[in-house]
């Protein structure tokens, strides 16, 4: 089959891939201990789960608006005020089918060719490929552990051109972990205002912080909420990934766009899952301080036992699932000669599979996600450390 030369142009997802490969080797009886999981390990809570059946109960089973049901809007908007004092009207909201979808709606709706879009490593996998499948040009802002992976205001400014017409934002980090400060924010607001760039702030994570409280870049002024686009959703706040509801705040103009693109590609996200997002927003916060308990006593205690293996660096992350370790000189002390050889031979011998630095721009880096039980996590840096031993 011929194929166009735009998929041609793309790289499948890596996470993926691992997963994928996990669970074959799973499938086959061995014993595989996956740190590459990108979703949070709990069930969605009870009370959404009710909630949903009652609307499927009520007829909530039929098309609804392309950009999503008002109740869900109004909820989303409510949210917006009440966490980030930020006013956004109905008619400012998009709902799709995940942040992916909607990120994927907003460079489709927004990019011309060659337009340059500055993507921060590390950064996530799907917005380089999304970039490029809208015949934008993604133009990657090298970062690493000396700004503990963030960006400043001088490594923005170094890849201005005239043709840069966006931003990625996305804190916290997937895969560092990192989060911005209000201080770091307003830096780098204080050069965004002077300039027509658009940010997309990708603030899925924004409900999993431990130490610190996430700020969104859009609060900063008036005129950064002007050239912000919030992209968040329920995925990993609410453990409903599966659901598939991801939404946008911003420019009406660009509402409207990606609603149109949406009347002639997906239709509206699924029924059931945005009556699950009302019932998501409508739930008190509460449940989230025992998630979020569980995830900071994980990232505790798998970053101590991480530091205790030999020639191995880490950032510790403050938000999101994940540990960024740079594995770089291991990798060479265990005779690999790169971090990709080394996580390929680690699946291979001690059944632990991890996603590769490589995918997300940083290839010394390892991503391990502690969205597991910490007992599990304990045994894989066993292995880990085995590993090691063995072959350095
Ligand atoms: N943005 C980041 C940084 C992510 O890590 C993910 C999911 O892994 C997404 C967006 C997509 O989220 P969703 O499941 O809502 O499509």
């Amino acid at each position: 089959m011929q194929l166009s030369k735009k998929i041609k142009n793309i790289t499948p997802s890596q996470t993926l891939a691992i997963t994928a490969k996990s669970r074959e080797l799973k499938a086959q009886g061995v014993d595989v201990i996956s740190l590459g999981a990108g979703e949070p390990d709990f069930n969605t809570p009870d009370e959404i789960i009710e909630k949903t059946y009652q609307a499927l109960k009520e007829g909530h089973t039929k098309y609804t608006a392309a950009s999503g049901v008002p109740e869900l809007k109004e909820a989303i908007s409510k949210k917006m005020k009440m966490d980030h004092d930020l006013q956004y009207d109905t008619s400012e909201i998009f709902v799709g089918s995940g942040a992916k979808h909607v990120l994927y709606n907003i460079f489709q709706a927004t990019l011309n060719p060659g337009d340059e879009v500055l993507i921060p490593t590390p950064y996530w996998v799907s917005y380089t490929e999304q970039v490029k499948l809208a015949e934008g040009k993604p133009v990657i802002m090298h970062t690493d552990e000396s700004t503990s992976f963030k960006m400043t205001p001088e490594i923005l400014q170094r890849h201005v051109t005239d043709r840069t017409r966006m931003l990625l934002l996305n804190s916290p980090s997937n895969p560092s972990g990192m989060v911005y400060t209000e201080d770091e924010l307003q830096a780098l607001a204080d050069y965004l205002e002077e300039t027509d760039i658009i940010v997309v702030a990708d603030e899925i994570y924004e409900k999993l912080v431990y130490d610190n409280v996430h700020i969104s870049i859009a609060s900063m002024s008036d005129k950064m909420k002007q050239n912000t686009i919030i992209v968040n959703g329920v995925s990993k706040s609410h453990a409903m990934t599966g659901w598939r509801i991801g939404y946008a705040c911003g420019d009406r103009d660009l509402m409207k766009a990606m609603t149109d693109l949406t009347t002639h590609s997906t239709s509206n996200p699924a029924t059931p899952s945005q009556w699950a997002a009302v019932a998501a927003y409508e739930m008190e916060e509460s449940y989230l301080v025992e998630y979020n308990n569980t995830f900071r006593e994980r990232r505790d205690k798998a970053y101590s036992k991480l530091m205790e293996l030999p020639y191995i660096t880490c950032i510790k992350p403050e938000g999101a699932f994940y540990l960024f370790p740079n594995f770089k000189e291991c990798a060479v002390k265990c005779g690999f000669d790169s971090v990709d050889d080394f996580v390929a031979q680690l699946l291979e011998e001690q059944h632990v599979a991890v996603v590769p630095g490589s995918g997300f721009g940083s290839p010394d880096n390892i991503r391990l996600s502690y969205s597991l039980s910490a007992e599990d996590m304990e045994k894989a840096l066993e292995r880990i450390k085995k590993f090691i031993a063995q072959h350095a």
